[in-house]
């Protein structure tokens, strides 16, 4: 008779911090379950995560692996360029892949591919060696369900916009509560519907239903009618966020896990922890607009004055990389004079996002509502001002505004009074109504993480499942 396989999971993130991190932390949690996993990222990634990853290998079960993603070296895979490499994905990484799971064959065979839910080449080419594969999707529930609802939108008229009033409100969202304007849908429904990249994250959505199961970094009470729309496309949902709290609470729910959940493509830059030591409770505003966004000179200044007058201390992290400046001489020299460390103000490349969330000192997060920060956010129980830009954010923030009312939404504004304002409703104004929705929201977070959690208890059903699947391979 044929020994079963030993069960040996293939994660497969979008090569991007945003993926990169809930994706990790699921190797991790996946690996000290007993499970046998290859977390395979492209070389260009895989030189960057390797270093700062404190605890590399965190587990003798966990490997790290890369492939090409068909592009040059010098290439600056920016998100001014993303068209190029998901081209090249499509084309010369799903070729690696291919390559890559062929010789895994040989030696230890993949049971089971968990690919990101934008990278369906992860799909396809399990599908072509007969291995089962689950679709991660790295963005909330309300937001996938949104991308499922866009061909239908086209359908009945209502994409694109049929003028330029975003301000409109949008009907047809199922699940949506509250007011819903046409501003506040992902981002993909005001760019050209006949473009490559609309198509592609299109394609790539339909793409997930030839996956048996869904991942998502979320908790049931959080989007529980959103995860209920998805039920009826997906035979098998598991939400299992969020993921960084998880994986904490692996670790016993010491500080020390918090290195659980670590995957960063930049050093971080600790000196930001011991200013913080230096404020008092809950005064200090955290900005942050993450890995991808972009922010001209102007904004920037904007930005700055708003945060100065305001009179609250701030912790910004400001990349050269992420100024978009006419000349670069100009961007250096603006960083040169607002990166001066003062008592009211400092500004890193790159924090611990997580410790200074969960500093005493940090009062309220100016963030442009990617995923993985609004969660990191709730489960800090820090209220938020959102400045969304692309993707998923547009809906995240409507999310945190909106429907759970943990914070405020400056959608596509950006001057100084605007800021000012907003910092005083949030942290004066308004301050008991919304750290009271925060705080229920945040209980309910972690409720979901801990022994008895929906995520727990749906991470362990993700488990089983895997081990079923590797024994029936
Ligand atoms: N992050 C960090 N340090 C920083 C800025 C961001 O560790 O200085 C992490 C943050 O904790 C989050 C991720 O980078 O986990 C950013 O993901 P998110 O989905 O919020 O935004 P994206 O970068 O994908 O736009």
């Amino acid at each position: 008779m044929e020994e079963p396989l030993e069960s040996h999971v293939l994660i497969l993130p979008f090569p991007a911090q945003g993926h990169i991190k809930p994706m990790l932390c699921l190797a991790k949690l996946l690996a000290t379950s007993g499970l046998r996993v290859t977390f395979l990222n492209t070389h260009n990634n895989h030189r960057r995560v390797l270093p700062h990853n404190p605890c590399s290998p965190p587990s003798p079960l966990l490997r790290f692996e890369s492939i090409s993603d068909g592009l040059p070296d010098d290439h600056p895979r920016s998100l001014e360029r993303i068209e190029e490499l998901v081209l090249s994905i499509k084309m010369a990484m799903k070729a690696h892949l291919r390559e890559f799971l062929l010789r895994e064959c040989v030696q230890l065979p993949v049971t089971c591919v968990i690919a990101d839910g934008i990278m369906s080449i992860g799909i396809d080419v399990a599908e072509e060696l007969s291995v089962p594969a689950i679709s991660f999707r790295t963005y909330s529930a309300c937001c996938l369900w949104t991308y499922f609802c866009i061909p239908t939108f086209i359908h009945e008229g209502k994409l694109p916009f049929p003028d330029d009033d975003l301000d409109k409100e949008f009907h047809g969202l199922r699940g949506a509560e509250g007011l819903l304007r046409r501003r506040d849908l992902p981002s993909l429904c005001r760019s050209q519907i006949d473009s490559n990249l609309f198509r592609y994250f299109i394609d790539e959505t339909i793409a997930m239903t030839q996956a048996c199961a869904l991942i998502l970094n979320t908790f049931d009470a959080l989007e529980a009618p959103m995860l209920s729309h998805l039920a009826t496309i997906f035979s098998d949902v598991y939400s299992i966020g969020p993921l960084h709290a998880l994986a904490i609470q692996s670790k016993g729910g010491h500080s020390s896990g918090r290195s659980e959940s670590v995957s960063s493509l930049w050093i971080e830059d600790r000196s930001c922890m011991a200013w913080l030591d230096s404020q008092a409770s809950r005064s200090v505003i955290y900005v942050s607009f993450g890995s991808l966004v972009k922010i001209t000179v102007d904004q920037c200044m904007e930005f700055w004055h708003g945060l100065v007058n305001c009179g609250r201390p701030f912790l910004w992290v400001l990349r050269e990389d992420a100024i978009l400046g006419e000349k670069e001489d100009n961007v250096k020299l603006l960083l040169l004079e607002l990166k001066v460390t003062s008592e009211t103000q400092c500004l890193v490349d790159w924090a611990p996002q997580e410790e200074v969330l969960a500093h005493p000192a940090v009062g309220g997060f100016l963030t442009h509502s990617g995923w993985n920060s609004t969660l990191e956010s709730i489960a800090a129980g820090i209220p938020m001002i959102c400045w969304p830009r692309i993707a998923d954010q547009q809906i995240n923030s409507w999310c945190v505004s909106e429907v759970w009312k943990i914070g405020l939404d400056m959608k596509d504004t950006c001057d100084r009074s605007t800021i000012e304002t907003l910092v005083r409703i949030l942290t004066e104004d308004k301050k008991e109504e919304i750290m009271k929705s925060m705080a229920r929201i945040s209980a309910l977070g972690s409720d979901s993480v801990g022994p008895e959690g929906s995520s727990s208890k749906n991470l362990e059903r993700l488990i089983e499942n895997i081990r079923k699947i590797g024994r029936t391979s």
